[in-house]
């Protein structure tokens, strides 16, 4: 195998020099800013293995992604003499829809013209309509159970994916893309104001797609054998029920491209690239805290146990944000968990781009690297991995197996 200092050696010495620099906050601004090495046509561009031994696996997180049949619930309603927006049933879209959904929701509440709101809920929906509301001029205070760093937002993967199991099809109808694009675009346009801050809250690497057969187009027409639907099930039982509408923002986001085999660096015959937005979590959770503070936003730990309790709450308008437990606190079947594992490798900002192989997925950020491993019995799942599966405790053996499927295909094509 060739040593990652061996391959380290040309092109990348520059931004190991960049990495050195990274000491001062006016540096990690510059660093932050730096573009990826871009090769030559026709040459390899010069990668440093990420490092898949299991002595790098320092974690292991297990969440659950809260999909709603018909999308995220952004309706009204009245308890008491209070209005309750709702703003949660993101699935696994919660980060990169969180400025548009919450865009919909403050300007709902903005309706009847209040001077203070509370959010309940502190994960990535509801800190980020708690700054948005003070954007808008508004006073906010946000009562959950848990702040941020321990909710489950903080243990997803971190891409901007914005109709990953967002919806289904059917029950969602036809009016949902329409909203689905205006909160996407909402919220891309907000995630480009933080590219090149400190701590990089948000970047963009190159993310690489690996074959051993030309990769084809993945098909949405479901199966027709298959009769049972989410309409006879209460969960959806095949991939073509879930929306897929990322053709609507096919304008903003980087396409995929086939990389010719003199340019492929890995060792797998088939290779893509597309530049990739990712949100690291840590610096990106103390950059709203900072500012939801900053504005004089107030934190309150509280545990609701029935809706009726937020009549009880001093502010007139209230938006709800409480992500997969609505299922259980408002009663809504219609939010069908979703298990998703990530296990977390030691940062290595020497090889910050992500891979996906066989269904394993690595993806390096700063804030480490994220694995997950999406094979099963059945392989292939596809958008149903997960699907009606709350179990969320952490299986390590799987991010070790994902590990070993995935780490031939990253050592260094033979040169041409
Ligand atoms: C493995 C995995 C990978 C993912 N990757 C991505 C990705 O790459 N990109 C992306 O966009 N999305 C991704 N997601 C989806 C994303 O994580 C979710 O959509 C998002 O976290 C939902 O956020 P939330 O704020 O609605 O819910 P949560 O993070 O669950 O926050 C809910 C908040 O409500 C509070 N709360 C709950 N019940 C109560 C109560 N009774 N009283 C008081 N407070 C309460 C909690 O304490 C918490 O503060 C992923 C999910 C998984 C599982």
């Amino acid at each position: 195998m060739v040593e990652r200092r061996t391959m380290l050696k040309g092109s990348l010495g520059a931004a190991a020099f960049a990495g050195l620099q990274a000491c001062t906050p006016a540096a990690r601004v510059a660093h932050a800013s730096t573009p990826p090495p871009v090769p030559a046509p026709g040459k390899k561009v010069a990668l440093v293995p990420i490092r898949v031994t299991p002595d790098q696996l320092i974690d292991v997180k297990c969440c659950i992604r809260p999909l709603r049949a018909a999308g995220p619930n952004l309706g009204t309603e009245t308890i008491g003499d209070r209005l309750i927006v709702h703003n949660y049933g993101h699935g696994g879209s919660g980060w990169s829809l969180s400025w548009g959904s919450a865009d919909v929701a403050v300007g709902k509440a903005m309706s009847v013209l209040p001077g203070e709101i509370a959010v309940i809920g502190c994960g990535i929906i509801g800190l980020t309509t708690a700054v948005l509301a003070q954007q808008y001029g508004l006073k906010v205070t946000v009562y959950a159970r848990d702040m941020i760093q321990r909710t489950r937002s903080f243990r997803a993967s971190g891409s901007f994916t914005p109709s990953s199991r967002v919806a289904l099809t059917e029950p969602a109808g036809p009016a949902f893309g329409d909203l689905w694009e205006q909160m996407a675009r909402f919220s891309w346009k907000a995630f480009r104001t933080c590219i090149g801050l400190p701590g990089k809250p948000v970047e963009f690497t190159d993310s690489y797609g690996l074959y051993d057969a030309p990769p084809q187009r993945r098909t949405r027409t479901g199966d027709p054998a298959i009769t049972d639907s989410y309409a006879t099930k209460g969960v959806p039982v095949q991939n073509s029920e879930f929306a897929h509408l990322d053709s609507r923002i096919r304008d903003i986001v980087p396409p995929s491209i086939a990389l010719p085999p003199e340019e492929n660096p890995f060792n797998a015959p088939y290779a893509t690239r597309a530049s990739q937005m990712h949100f690291n979590f840590p610096s990106y959770a103390h950059m709203l805290l900072t500012e939801f503070f900053g504005r004089g936003g107030q934190y309150v730990a509280r545990d609701f146990a029935t809706p009726a309790q937020f009549a009880q709450l001093k502010e007139k308008v209230v938006i709800h944000c409480t992500g997969y437990a609505a299922r259980d606190l408002m009663q809504d079947p219609s939010v069908i968990p979703v298990r998703g594992q990530t296990g977390w490798l030691v940062p290595q900002p020497d090889a910050p781009y992500s891979v996906h192989y066989r269904n394993v997925m690595l993806l390096s950020k700063a804030d480490g690297v994220a694995v997950m491993n999406l094979n099963s019995n059945p392989p292939n799942l596809g958008d149903m991995f997960g699907v009606g599966n709350s179990m969320e405790l952490p299986v390590r053996a799987d991010i070790e197996a994902g590990l070993k499927i995935i780490a031939p295909a990253l050592l260094p094509a033979a040169s041409a």
